[in-house]
């Protein structure tokens, strides 16, 4: 059952329910047009009242059936509002609890509305690439004023109902228990027997027009760049005002239409599902009881121990820091309340919070005083013996069941597992850096970790706000061993001919938030340089551009040293190209007998991004990632892939994967290419050939 039907009086109260957030698909919108034919051939009823089941009034369309027949398939939310209008006994919308998108347009189709108090409200449809399809660009200016409308449609932002009650959208904020005020609000509605108002009906005056829509475009155009829909939600909300509500309503549904089939929203609907994947893990069923995480421990309070021990903070869990002396402590300590202040500084937090939080940091150099936390976080220096000595000590000191968890980046985490009794409770957790900013979390799993420590962590991710992303164990996991083969390829484009500012350029023009040199002069030149030392000698049939260590060597290690693939001046995080690289270039370029040639932005792009995609092909192939989307939220969240082309493995689909191994094997033939890098992954291989996507089943 999708709505359920119910006689109070002589009131019909139509229930959506279809957990958990009650959309709206086809057999919703069937359960209310069927209520709604009951309760208008029922001469005994006088007023009928729509709300939701579960405390929620609902989440509005089911993005699912975008795109597809069966959205367009009668009822339609078009067709159910055209019923609610042409009823002639009162239609009353009873928001008891959010109430978005197509739930509140078809809210704006009812005669009145009332609404529980601190109930969100809102039209996010800009946020998957589209607009509000079902009359709410033309409905919600009539009803709630131009411009608080016009700012709900373009952001997507929702706001409370107290917000919307000094409006004629909302007929009554109900206070005390909601049902009983909705009824009696019915009542009244009957006993009164006034013509019944359509949100249709009412006439915009807005002299300003003109000059305010000009205004309005030109910041929306500006904040909005590379996303076709905010505009599109500006030129709706003007036909709201300049045309009749009909004209307007064929204008907005053109649009609808014309958005919803563009890459920019195919891609933000994929970002939007795949961040709901990246939480299932297949094997684990929604019902593995998790343990309970009350108090946390992490090693080490350097940069990540601190920013760590801030989410916890911030969730209003327990934190204490242990390190092996009392400076480090209190260097770690003083920087979790600076940034705090900071934050305090900007009005984004308040004094009373920040205190709040200070008081549940507590501080040790002694193990005893942990033994008693339900989850313990190493983030000591990246050492196979420090991380030894650690988890050997945690081994003897941890409670029965608590979670050892380990930040380590490169370093197998079966090793550090099995330093430990009980590698069944152990498990990674690899933030990144600022780790109380970033959103990614890669939770690494051992071979031996228990399900019910993945269940835990999983929900923890949520109640720290972190997007958690699970990874199996290999060098770099997911995230890092994909970036160490874009930035492999972005040096032999140095090496070819391209330069330092070009490649950063096309990549950057490509979406990315920053390219493989600015990122690196941030992140500091020496942690790749180290990485590749090791490389050397573990792998020393895998090919690299020295430039990088060239630079190293002189010193320029990026922003912290004042110069890197860029100079750097005092104060300035500027980027100026530099003569001393570009010289240091040309020496390599001659010294491995390169003639340099000119190389285009496309080829860069497609290189740097193909690298990405064939290693991700390679993790899925492994199995290390459980599906192709978490990869792809993995570089949305993690790594500043742009958001509109859907990370690199969607953005692989949308290409065409056998346009994709067609370039790589094209590439594969340069002579100056390593011939394994480009040998295409097998899972994109037969996925190119069987024409179907990664995630197909
Ligand atoms: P850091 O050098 O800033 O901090 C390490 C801290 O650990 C220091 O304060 C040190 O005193 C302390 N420490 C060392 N040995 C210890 C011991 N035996 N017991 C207790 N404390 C000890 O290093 P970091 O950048 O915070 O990195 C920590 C871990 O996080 C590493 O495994 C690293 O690979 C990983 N990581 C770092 C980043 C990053 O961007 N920095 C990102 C993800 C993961």
């Amino acid at each position: 059952m999708t709505a359920r039907y119910q006689i109070q009086e002589n009131i019909a109260v139509i229930t959506i329910e279809n957990p958990p957030i009650n959309s709206m698909g086809l057999a919703t919108r069937r359960g209310i047009e069927a209520a709604l034919k009951l309760a208008i051939a029922d001469a005994g009823v006088r007023a009928i009242v729509i709300t939701g089941a579960n405390g929620v009034m609902t989440g509005g369309a089911d993005i699912r059936e975008f795109g597809k027949p069966v959205a367009m398939q009668s009822p339609t939310l078009h067709d159910l509002i055209r019923m609610f209008e042409a009823s002639a006994k009162p239609v009353i919308a009873a928001i008891n609890g959010v109430c978005m998108g197509g739930g509140m347009e078809i809210s704006l189709g009812c005669h009145y509305r009332v609404a529980a108090g601190g109930v969100m409200i809102g039209l996010p449809e800009v946020k998957i690439g589209i607009l509000p399809g079902a009359g709410g660009t033309q409905r919600l200016p009539r009803a709630a004023g131009v411009e608080l409308a016009l700012n709900m449609i373009v952001s997507g932002e929702p706001v409370k109902s107290e917000v919307l009650a000094n409006t004629k959208f909302l007929d009554r904020l109900i206070e005390g228990d909601f049902m009983s005020g909705v009824l009696a609000f019915a009542r009244q509605v009957i006993d009164d027997g006034a013509k019944l108002p359509r949100v249709r009906d009412i006439k915009i005056e807005m002299p300003n027009a003109a000059v305010f829509f000009t205004e309005t475009r030109a910041s929306v155009a500006a904040s909005s760049k590379h996303f076709p829909a905010p505009l599109k939600c500006v030129d709706a909300v003007e036909a709201a005002v300049l045309r009749d509500i009909d004209d307007g309503l064929a204008y907005e549904f053109q649009l609808f239409s014309e958005l919803v089939t563009t890459p920019e929203s195919a891609a933000l609907r994929h970002a939007f599902f795949a961040e709901r994947a990246a939480s299932k893990i297949a094997d684990i069923a929604d019902t593995t009881p998790t343990r309970p995480i009350e108090t946390v421990a992490v090693i080490g309070a350097g940069t990540m121990g601190g920013g760590i021990s801030m989410n916890f903070l911030n969730a209003g869990i327990a934190v204490t820091m242990l390190e092996t002396k009392q400076e480090a402590l209190e260097r770690g300590v003083a920087t979790i309340r600076k940034n705090y202040e900071n934050t305090v500084r900007r009005g984004k937090l308040t004094q009373e919070k920040l205190d709040q939080r200070m008081a549940l940091l507590n501080t040790t150099l002694n193990y005893d005083d942990i033994s008693d936390a339900d989850l313990v976080i190493e983030a000591v220096f990246e050492d196979i013996r420090v991380k030894e000595q650690v988890f050997t000590k945690l081994d003897s000191v941890m409670k029965p069941g608590a979670i050892l968890a380990s930040n380590t980046s490169t370093l197998d985490l079966n090793r550090i597992a099995n330093f430990t009794r009980r590698p069944q409770d152990v498990v990674g957790l690899h933030f990144f850096s600022p780790a109380n900013v970033m959103k990614l979390l890669e939770v690494v799993r051992g071979s031996e970790t228990s399900k019910d420590v993945l269940a835990t962590v999983m929900k923890l991710a949520k109640k720290i706000k972190k997007t958690a992303v699970v990874s199996g164990v290999c060098d770099g996991f997911i995230g890092n061993r994909m970036i160490e083969q874009y930035s492999r390829q972005a040096m032999f484009m140095l090496d070819e001919g391209a330069s330092v500012e070009q490649i950063d350029g096309a990549i950057e023009a490509f979406g990315f938030a920053m390219g493989p040199f600015r990122m690196g002069d941030l992140a500091g030149n020496d942690i790749g340089w180290h990485i590749r030392q090791r490389r050397y000698i573990e792998r020393p049939e895998m090919a690299y551009s020295r430039v990088g260590d060239r630079l190293c060597e002189l010193g320029r290690f990026g922003q912290k040293t004042g110069a890197g693939w860029y100079d750097y001046k005092p104060g300035d995080r500027t980027a100026y190209p530099s003569s001393v690289v570009a010289a240091a270039l040309n020496d390599y370029r001659r010294t491995i007998g390169i003639a340099p040639r000119s190389i285009g932005d496309e080829e860069i792009c497609q290189r740097l991004v193909y690298a990405l995609v064939n290693e991700g092909a390679n993790i899925l192939a492994e199995g290390i990632a459980q599906r192709a989307s978490d990869i792809d939220v993995i570089y949305l969240t993690g790594y500043g892939f742009p958001l509109w082309r859907g990370g690199p493995m969607h953005y692989a689909e949308t290409v065409g994967l056998d346009k994709v191994v067609q370039s790589i094997n094209g590439f594969a033939n340069n002579p100056y290419a390593d011939p394994a890098f480009w040998s295409p992954a097998s899972t994109l291989q037969a996925h190119a050939k069987s024409g179907k996507g990664f995630d197909a089943k």
